[in-house]
């Protein structure tokens, strides 16, 4: 990572402890790694890119509908969906740190670096040489590959590596209260299988007819090899994802439209496109027929935020198969060819999904700035989180300019006025310079100063974060102008 982008990101993870957006888990106790707490503006920040997600696919899609399935489920279904054999990953150990590493993720930093470097044939070349050993799962191979590569050990900086290994990434626990009878079950790696085996259920309780979609927000767990880069890969994480069930032989199509609109969901909130690229998969999963990653430019380059994947028929056909029971479709439509009914068939499924913790750290750090204010005259500078205001935690601040003459009787009153509509802050102390950078350090879109005037003639002055500038405003309108400014039809239309 080269120095300056290693600086931002650093800066962004003190920023995100400093103002109670993100805290690793179990802090006093040395922390748990991967494991991460969101803190009180990162609570209302997730649920606000929660609201994002969930507003633009289930509510202004008529045929897409929400669910919440348990994390825990039946064994059975991850025999079924492939996971008890072959949701692993390639590891690799150093013998003389005893560091644990992924393979794949050893030789994608040295394309990477190769690439930084200018190297870009030698980078592509190994791109290939990678892809097509994971095509083959030629576990020899990637091992070969390191060491032709000479990568070496980040912490013990040899290149003394064991031979590459398969390591399943699923967490398994106890179910029932006695050890003995009980049975192993897992946490879920995916939300997606809460989706197929419901699929049934969702279908003929909601009457929906194909092409549509269930989407769900929930926990997923994954024993990562190795995880690193703060919120970007963790043991326990958030997914948003959305199954799309269609016609076979439409599933391209499909395909396509949810790739397009799925970036420019990304896009819609304001950020530069050439941050963001596609990737087509080299290496396809068991079970699509098709997928491409959207990637964003983090700090340490470009890298996964969502997946679509074309799944073909392949979770349904293999839930009907374990369970012996029909994961079948009528489809009444007639089809033109042959004059009759498309009739019986299981659908096939285009997935969406986007990791609610790591699309957080596009938003963290897309919105991050420090700024230098300075003059002529004086030094100033300040951290500004330039969200948008839909997703900003708090969506405007009461500052009363001092604590005394009915000042903050009547700042109270404003919000008294305000809080069932918005998630307001209040504060009244330091000097009002001091309390607008708070306000913009969390990304707090306006801040509206109660002053003398306000009790001659009920306005207020509303600052705006990003410029700066005020304007003075009636407090009755004070309603109106946030809830046109943090509306989300201006993200959504
Ligand atoms: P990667 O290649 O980065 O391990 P993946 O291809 O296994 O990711 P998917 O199974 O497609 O990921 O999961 C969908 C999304 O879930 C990813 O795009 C990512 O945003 C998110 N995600 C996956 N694993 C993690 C994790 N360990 N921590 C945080 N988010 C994750």
């Amino acid at each position: 990572m080269a120095k300056i982008n290693e600086e931002i990101f650093k800066n962004v993870i003190s920023h995100a402890k400093e103002y109670g957006f993100v805290f690793q888990s179990s802090e006093i106790y040395d922390g748990l790694s991967a494991v991460y707490d969101y803190g009180q503006l990162g609570a209302e920040l997730k649920n606000n890119i929660k609201t994002y997600w969930w507003k633009a696919m289930v509510q202004m899609h008529e045929n897409i509908v929400g669910l919440d399935s348990a994390i825990f489920m039946h064994p059975k279904v991850w025999k079924a969906s492939g996971h008890v054999d072959g949701f692993s990953d390639p590891m690799i150990d150093n013998k003389d740190s005893k560091k644990r590493y992924r393979a794949d993720q050893l030789l994608e930093d040295k394309i990477t670096s190769l690439e930084a470097e200018g190297e870009k044939e030698k980078a592509d070349h190994l791109q290939t040489e990678m892809d097509n050993a994971l095509k083959a799962d030629d576990l020899p191979l990637l091992k070969e590959l390191i060491e032709e590569y000479k990568i070496v050990c980040p912490i013990s900086k040899t290149a003394n590596w064991t031979d590459v290994r398969q390591f399943n990434l699923m967490f398994a626990t106890q179910f029932g209260a006695m050890a003995e009878g009980s049975e192993e079950v897992y946490l879920r790696p995916e939300t997606a299988q809460g989706i197929f085996v419901n699929f049934l259920n969702v279908q003929k309780s909601g009457r929906m007819k194909i092409p549509f979609g269930i989407a769900q927000i929930g926990k997923a767990f994954r024993n990562e090899v190795i995880a690193r880069q703060f919120i970007m890969r963790m043991r326990e994480f958030e997914q948003m994802e959305m199954q799309f069930f269609v016609r076979p032989g439409t599933e391209m199509e499909w395909y396509n439209k949810w790739k397009e609109t799925r970036l420019k969901w990304h896009l819609a909130l304001g950020t530069n496109p050439e941050k963001y690229k596609y990737h087509d998969h080299a290496k396809l999963a068991h079970y699509a027929n098709a997928a491409v990653d959207i990637e964003y430019e983090f700090p340490f380059g470009f890298k996964e935020v969502e997946g679509i994947h074309s799944r073909t028929d392949f979770d349904l056909n293999q839930h009907q198969e374990f369970s012996g029971k029909k994961m079948q479709y009528f489809d009444a439509e007639v089809n033109p060819e042959t004059n009759k009914p498309y009739g019986n068939y299981v659908p096939y499924v285009i997935e969406t999904s986007i990791g609610l913790d790591r699309f957080f750290l596009v938003t963290l750090i897309n919105s991050f700035e420090e700024q230098d204010l300075s003059t002529e005259e004086k030094q100033d500078s300040r951290s500004v989180l330039k969200l948008h205001p839909a997703l900003s935690p708090y969506k405007a601040a009461i500052l009363p300019l001092t604590k005394k003459d009915g000042l903050p009787d009547k700042a109270r009153e404003i919000m008294d006025q305000l809080k069932f509509d918005f998630n307001m802050a209040y504060d009244e102390k330091d000097s009002i310079g001091k309390r607008y950078r708070r306000q913009d350090a969390i990304g707090t879109p306006f801040c509206i100063t109660v002053d003398y005037e306000t009790l001659e003639n009920n306005t207020v002055t509303i600052r705006h974060r990003d410029s700066m500038e005020q304007e003075r405003v009636d407090i009755v309108n004070l309603q109106k102008i946030i809830g046109d400014l943090v509306s989300w039809k201006n993200l959504l239309i």
